[in-house]
C-alpha cells in the first residue's frame, strides 16, 4: 500500500488549474475555491488566477485618470483598496503575519507608483497599472489557502512568460517562455502546488504586458505548454461549454466532449467560454482541457482534446452581440476589385481592426466589426476621402452550427436578416 502511494506521488500527475474572476468575486467564493482544491493538497499543480471580480475594469478606469492625471484618481484607488481589504478581512487572514503585510504593502506599492509622472504611452502605463489586479488576487489566494492549511508557494507569472513590447497585446517569446517555465519553475510544482497569475507576462526591457482582456485561459495554457501538463482545467461557474448561451435561449445543452478544431472555432466566433487563443497550445501538445463548474466539482464538464470517437456535435448558436456594419463603396464608380481592397485591408491592418465578417459587391464592400467607437471613427477618418461609408450600429452577429433545416428555421425565426453567408457547415447572420 505505501509503496503504491508513494509512486503515485514520484509519477504524480501535473495539471494546470484556472481560476477566472467570478470564481474569486468575494470572500465565499475564494474559500470555494479552497474546497475545491483541498482534493489536490500536495500534488503536483499550478494555480493560474484572474484579478477578484470586476477589478480589471476599475484598474481600467484608475489607469486612464492616472494617466489624464485626473483628481480621481485617488477615489478609484481607495474604492480597488476598500473592495480587497472586505475580501481579506472575510477571510479571516492573521493580521500579524508577513502574508497579511506583503498584501498591503502591495497596495502602497500601487499608490506610490500613482505619484509618478505617467509615461506618455498609455498602453504601457495601461500595462504597469491593471496587472495589479491578478498580483492582488493571488497573493491573497495564496495567503488564504496557505493558512487553511492548503500549503503552496506565491510565484510571479512574469518570471515565466516573456513577451514583445506590443503592451495590452503581448506576443509570446514561445521559446524562451516554454525554457523558463520548463527549467524554473516545473520543478518547483512538481515539489509543491504553485499560486500564480494569469493575464501578466513581461518584456525583454522588465515592463509587465498584459496578453489582452480575458487572457488568463491564454496564461494556463501556456504555462500547461511549457510544463508539458497532463491536463488543464478551467473552473467556471458553468457547467461547461454549452452549445447556446442558457440566458438566451432555454433549451441550451452542455457538449460533454468537443475537438480541438471546433473549440477553437466557437471560441474564435465569440464563445465566452475560452479565450480563442487557448486551445491552440494545448493542441500542438494533445493537452486536454476540462471546462467544468466550481461550483459543482465532482461533475463532468466538458472534455476538449482528441476525441476517440466521431464527434457529434448538437446545433451551436454563438450569438457577438454590439456588432457594427460598415458598408464602403467608392466614390467615383470604380469597382470594389484589387486595388481598391489593398487600400481597405491596409487601413484595417494599421488599426488593428478585426473583421468579423464580410461580403463584398462590385461596388461596395461591406464588414461587420465590434463595435469599438474610437476604433470605427478613425477608420472612417482615413476612408472618407475616397469612399463613400455608412454606419449601422447596435446588431448581433449569429454563428450556427451543426444545424439541421428545421433546426435553423426555429432559430432564425422572425429576425430581420441583414447578411447572410454559409461556410462548410458554419451559417453566419447579422441581425
Ligand atoms: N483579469 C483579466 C480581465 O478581466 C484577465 C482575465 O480575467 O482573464 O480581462
Ligand atoms: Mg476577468
Amino acid at each position: 500500500m505505501l509503496c503504491l502511494s508513494l509512486l503515485a506521488k514520484i509519477t504524480g500527475v501535473m495539471k494546470v488549474f484556472k481560476f477566472g474572476g467570478a470564481s474569486v468575486k468575494n470572500a465565499e467564493a475564494v474559500k470555494n475555491v479552497g474546497n475545491v482544491l483541498q482534493n489536490y493538497g500536495g500534488e503536483e499543480v499550478l494555480v493560474v488566477v484572474s484579478a477578484m471580480g470586476k477589478t480589471t475594469n476599475s484598474l481600467e478606469l484608475l489607469a486612464k485618470a492616472y494617466y489624464q492625471q485626473d483628481s480621481n484618481k485617488h477615489e478609484l484607488f481607495k474604492e480597488v483598496k476598500r473592495f480587497h481589504d472586505e475580501i481579506v478581512a472575510g477571510l479571516l487572514i492573521t493580521k500579524d503575519s508577513q502574508t497579511y503585510a506583503d498584501i498591503e504593502n502591495l497596495f502602497i506599492e500601487l499608490d506610490c507608483e500613482l505619484e509618478n509622472a505617467p509615461d506618455n504611452n498609455f498602453d504601457k502605463v495601461y500595462d504597469q497599472i491593471v496587472s495589479y489586479g491578478e498580483i492582488f488576487s493571488s497573493r491573497i489566494l495564496s495567503a488564504y489557502l496557505n493558512e487553511s492549511g492548503i500549503k503552496n508557494r506565491w510565484m510571479d507569472a512574469q518570471n515565466f512568460i516573456s513577451t514583445d513590447n506590443t503592451y495590452r497585446e503581448g506576443k509570446v517569446d514561445w521559446e524562451n517562455t516554454s525554457l523558463l517555465i520548463s527549467k524554473k519553475l516545473k520543478p518547483i510544482v512538481k515539489k509543491q502546488m504553485v499560486v500564480t497569475q494569469g493575464f501578466i507576462g513581461r518584456n525583454k526591457e522588465n515592463f509587465t504586458v498584459t496578453l489582452g482582456r480575458e487572457g488568463s485561459d491564454y496564461s494556463a495554457a501556456i504555462f500547461a505548454f511549457g510544463l508539458d501538463a497532463e491536463y488543464v482545467t478551467i473552473w467556471k461557474d458553468v457547467a461547461g461549454v454549452m452549445n447556446a448561451d442558457p440566458k438566451k435561449y432555454s433549451d441550451a445543452i452542455k457538449i460533454d466532449a468537443i475537438s480541438y478544431p471546433s473549440a477553437i472555432e466557437m471560441a474564435y466566433y465569440g464563445a465566452t467560454v475560452i479565450h480563442p487563443k487557448t486551445i491552440q497550445p494545448l493542441q500542438s501538445k494533445q493537452i486536454p482541457l476540462y471546462v467544468k463548474s466550481f461550483l459543482d466539482p465532482e461533475a463532468n464538464g466538458t472534455i476538449v482534446g482528441v476525441l476517440k470517437e466521431v464527434e457529434s456535435l448538437p446545433p451551436t448558436i454563438i450569438s457577438k452581440g454590439n456588432q457594427t456594419l460598415l458598408s464602403i463603396s467608392s466614390k467615383d464608380f470604380s469597382f470594389i476589385v484589387e486595388d481598391n481592397l489593398s487600400t481597405i485591408f491596409n487601413v484595417f491592418a494599421q488599426l488593428k481592426v478585426k473583421i468579423n465578417l464580410m461580403q463584398n459587391s462590385a461596388i461596395s464592400f461591406i464588414v461587420c466589426l465590434d463595435n469599438e467607437p474610437n476604433k470605427i471613427e478613425k477608420l472612417m477618418e482615413h476612408l472618407g476621402s475616397a469612399y463613400n461609408l455608412s454606419k449601422n450600429e447596435g446588431l448581433e452577429l449569429l454563428t450556427i452550427s451543426n444545424y439541421t433545416n428545421s433546426s435553423l428555421e426555429k432559430i432564425l425565426s422572425g429576425k430581420n436578416i441583414l447578411i447572410e453567408q454559409k461556410t462548410g457547415n458554419n451559417l453566419q447572420v447579422v441581425i
